[in-house]
């Protein structure tokens, strides 16, 4: 493992914390699937779990590699401060522009609103998965083993009721078990794609690296605030999925710096 280059860390590590998305979606193909209350909670500890690796895992080494480049604290603020909302801008302008077109044609009414919504949800969580590979890619690309270890973890377990919850929404809307989980796997192989980008970036530009990594958060804070949050709170188990999320939360945060 010492002798790998830190890119090539980067892309392993993303791609074993993107595979959990497909473990994660495997109880669907068993026809074993956890209640409604139970994928509240997990997709809740997700939410917890992406809530403190944004924070602790992306904008605080943000403002870390901002410092050294300016004299003042308000510069690097700033630019943290505007590329989070970047980040959550092009999430929000993706949600937007990408699916309407698709739902046009096809099924109407309240089927096709509900096939929209689901696939919403799934366009969020390929598109979060993104930014995650990235963070993972830089954790490994900047700190080797040690900076990159507790995030592929966090991300990775984070990744299986995230699968799960893609899976079984698409049963639900009549999907045969075996596309419900290969759709739910490929959402989750968005992450070595963005974690090789992100091993590369930092390696080749350091200057960008403030940049991404707060671009990434603001990529997640939207998913988390937007998607999945709401989705645990639909059908009543919102103790469940608070619970959940104050687990994901602390526990990532023991990660981060316990391993980190
Ligand atoms: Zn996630």
């Amino acid at each position: 493992m010492e002798n790998l280059s830190p890119i090539m860390l980067g892309f392993l590590g993303s791609l074993a914390a993107g595979s959990l998305t497909a473990v994660g979606a495997a109880p669907v193909l068993f026809g074993r699937i956890p209640s409604r209350a139970t994928r509240d909670l997990s997709l809740g500890f997700a939410a917890g779990v992406m809530l403190s690796a944004s924070f602790f895992s992306l904008i605080i080494p943000a403002l870390d590699a901002a410092e050294p480049m300016f004299e003042n604290d308000a510069m690097p603020a700033a630019i943290v401060c505007v590329s989070i909302l970047l980040g959550m801008g092009a999430v929000a302008l993706m949600n937007e522009k990408l699916p309407h077109e698709h739902f046009k044609t096809g099924r109407e009414g309240p089927e096709a609103a509900s096939l929209r919504r689901v696939w919403l949800f799934i366009i969020a969580i390929t598109i979060h998965n993104f930014p995650e590979g990235l963070a993972v890619g830089v954790g490994f690309g900047s700190g080797g083993m040690e900076g990159g270890l507790p995030l592929a973890i966090g991300i990775g377990l984070q990744n299986a009721p995230e699968g799960l919850a893609v899976a079984v929404s698409l049963l639900g809307e009549g999907y045969p078990k075996l596309r419900a989980w290969g759709i739910a796997a490929l959402t989750g192989m968005v992450e070595p794609i963005g974690g090789l980008l992100g091993a590369g970036i930092i390696t080749l530009s350091e200057p960008l690296l403030p940049w991404g990594l707060a671009f990434a958060a603001g990529a997640m804070l939207y998913v988390i605030s937007h998607e999945i949050i709401p989705e645990t709170h639909r059908s009543g188990h919102q103790n469940r999925a608070t619970l959940g999320l104050a687990v994901g939360l602390v526990l990532m945060l023991f990660l981060d710096v316990w391993l980190g």
